[in-house]
């Protein structure tokens, strides 16, 4: 059976908040400017590039900004999942995030773990003189992905579950032609999208008290078709890829082991 294994990156394959850790870099009075004028109103990558800008300005450097990337807390035990499920024969490995190509090849690097993943789809940065990091978005502001999925936020009001740009459903149906199998984990909003698209064949890994399981505990949880497992830490996901990969091939759903049933009664 060929596996994808689809990951998002921030608060997923790393414990926290990429981008938050380098808006801590800010003066704080700038912080928090940056944050009342812009954090809401602005695509999260124009957002970065207004960061990545003022930090430019107040001194920092290339240097300054690496070494927080390759200091991001990727848990051990993480390390040792993706390594496994690679190992284990027929998985591919790919990362789907809304952060940014710098941040996420310079993390892996610094974990050695770059050259297990055959692709990372997120938003392009480049290094430049004028404001460190240029992030373009990688669905381009003229370029729409289309997605008109909604979810219920923290109020109850429906609202966009992808951002502008990217649509992570989208990706994964263009991801999986090939594979008999999508196993996908994530922890926010814009990874309910991808969660919609998978099916029965599939394993659906939430993290537990994020985001997306506040939504998937509420009615857009029926949406769901995957086989459910969720996690709290990246130990639970080595537990859970010791279970699935361990199964001699082929391996059929009845034998993968991942929580079957309402979606629901498993996130509670
Ligand atoms: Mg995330
Ligand atoms: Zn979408």
């Amino acid at each position: 059976m060929r596996t994808i294994i689809a990951l998002d990156f921030d608060c997923t394959i790393i414990d926290v908040d990429s981008d938050h850790a380098i808006l801590e870099l800010l003066p704080r009075d700038i912080h928090a400017t940056l944050c009342d004028q812009y954090a809401s109103v602005m695509p999260w990558p124009d957002f970065m590039n207004r960061v990545y800008e003022e930090l430019h300005r107040t001194g920092r450097t290339r240097s300054d900004i690496e070494t927080i990337f390759r200091a991001l807390p990727l848990p051990a035990a993480m390390r040792t999942a993706l390594k496994l499920a690679k190992e284990s024969g027929a998985v591919d490995l790919v990362v789907v995030s809304d952060a940014n190509t710098a941040t996420i090849r310079e993390c892996l690097r610094a974990n050695e773990l770059d050259t297990i993943f055959s692709e990372i789809v997120t938003n392009e940065a480049t290094w430049t003189d004028t404001r460190l990091l240029e992030i373009a978005r990688y669905v381009p502001a003229d370029a729409a992905h289309g997605c008109r999925r909604t979810v219920m936020d923290a109020q109850g009001v429906a609202v966009a579950s992808c951002t502008v740009n990217i649509c992570k459903g989208r990706e994964i149906n263009r991801l999986r032609a090939g594979y008999d199998r999508v196993i996908y984990l994530g922890d926010g909003q814009n990874d309910f999208c991808p969660g919609c698209e998978l099916t029965c064949h599939d394993i659906f890994m939430p993290r537990r008290n994020y985001d997306l399981h506040r939504i998937l505990s509420g009615s857009d949880g029926e949406h769901i078709q995957a086989n459910v497992m969720y996690w709290s830490n990246a130990d639970d996901v080595l537990a859970a890829f010791q279970s699935i990969f361990a199964e001699p091939e082929p391996c059929t759903l009845a034998d993968a082991q991942p929580v079957v049933g309402s979606i629901k009664a498993a996130a509670s």
